[in-house]
């Protein structure tokens, strides 16, 4: 099934054209004009094929299709033209213009269906071209285990935003995370409870970090967050109120219920800041985090935040 724009200003020939894709268990959506088809395939949930009348007032068939063409989208409806201009040099315009099919009227119904039978497999196709580059867009951006950004995805969002803040003025939170004694989870309970102890982190941090905040998997049990401050906002409580959701947490595990804590450590950007300065100076808030007993924020430059 595929839903299918039909515009045409005769209503007759539009009432033809829905019997006919409706035998065929298509869907059709209707436009009376071209104004009207122009303003559907607009929609960022167009139809994928349009069968257009050529002849139309105001719009015509072959100006929807040129605007069709012009726009930045990566889906590319199939785009019929239907018309009673035959002479070659119509059928060459209206394929020069972008349509990929041309059909003439009045239309064999057995053509038609045969021609939009077609568009289905090339629209199909085309689809599935897409579902699998955003697959493979997933996987190049998103860890496996926890389905977190990678280490790579969360750097790209960190220069992003680095540079939307020296626009608006704002600011940038920093934020290593580490899980506390995690060697010891591994080495008592196996390494597959320990991936389960790294997927539930995933989805509490998640659940605990504002829409706006980033997290990526940075390295093994090692986790970035990225969260956008206000000019002079003080980033501790975002970073403090995640530490104690995890630390309150039961993580569901094969091997039971189990709590971990994490130590973060967190650097607030200021100025000129390259993403390497900001990692290593959150990196040493994160040592000075461990070193004073973990469990806790610490931020560079400022007395560690003492655990509850
Ligand atoms: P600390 O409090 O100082 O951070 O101690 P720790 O034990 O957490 O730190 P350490 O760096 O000694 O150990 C980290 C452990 O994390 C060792 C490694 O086996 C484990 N780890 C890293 N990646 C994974 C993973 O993908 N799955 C599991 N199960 N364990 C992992
Ligand atoms: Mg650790
Ligand atoms: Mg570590």
């Amino acid at each position: 099934m595929v839903r299918v724009l039909i515009a045409d200003d005769d209503k007759a020939w539009l009432d033809l054209l829905e019997i006919v894709l409706k035998q065929d268990g298509h869907e059709a959506v209707r436009a009376a004009d071209g104004a009207e088809a122009w303003a559907v395939l607009q929609r960022s949930d167009a139809p994928l094929m349009a069968i257009l009348d050529w002849m139309m007032p105001g719009i015509d068939g072959i100006e929807v299709v040129r605007r069709v063409r012009a726009l930045q989208t990566d889906q590319l409806p199939y785009l019929i033209i239907l018309t009673a201009r035959d002479q070659k040099s119509d059928i060459i315009e209206a394929l020069n213009a972008g349509a990929n099919d041309y059909v003439a009227k009045p239309f064999n119904v057995g053509e038609l269906r045969a021609r939009v039978a077609v568009g289905r497999r090339v629209v199909e196709m085309q689809q599935a071209l897409l579902d699998s580059r955003r697959e493979l867009a997933h996987l190049a951006t998103h860890d496996p285990l926890t389905g977190m950004l990678n280490r790579r995805a969360i750097l790209d969002r960190l220069v992003e935003e680095l540079s939307r803040a020296a626009r608006q003025g704002s600011t940038l939170a920093v934020g290593m995370c580490d899980i506390d004694h995690f060697k010891v989870v591994n080495d008592t309970h196996g390494h597959q409870t320990g991936d389960d102890v790294l997927q539930g982190l995933a989805r509490v941090m998640a659940a605990s970090l504002r829409g706006y905040d980033r997290a990526g998997r940075f390295g093994g049990e090692e986790f970035l967050v990225v969260a956008p401050m206000e000019a002079r906002e003080d980033p501790v409580p975002v970073f403090e109120r995640l530490r104690g959701q995890v630390a309150e947490s039961r993580i569901p595990t094969r091997s039971g219920p189990m709590s971990v804590t994490v130590s973060i450590g967190v650097v607030i950007h200021r100025g000129d800041a390259t993403t390497d300065t900001l990692l290593t100076a959150a990196d040493a808030a994160l040592y000075e985090a461990k070193r004073l007993g973990r469990n806790r924020v610490a931020l560079h430059g400022r007395l560690a935040v003492e655990s509850t």
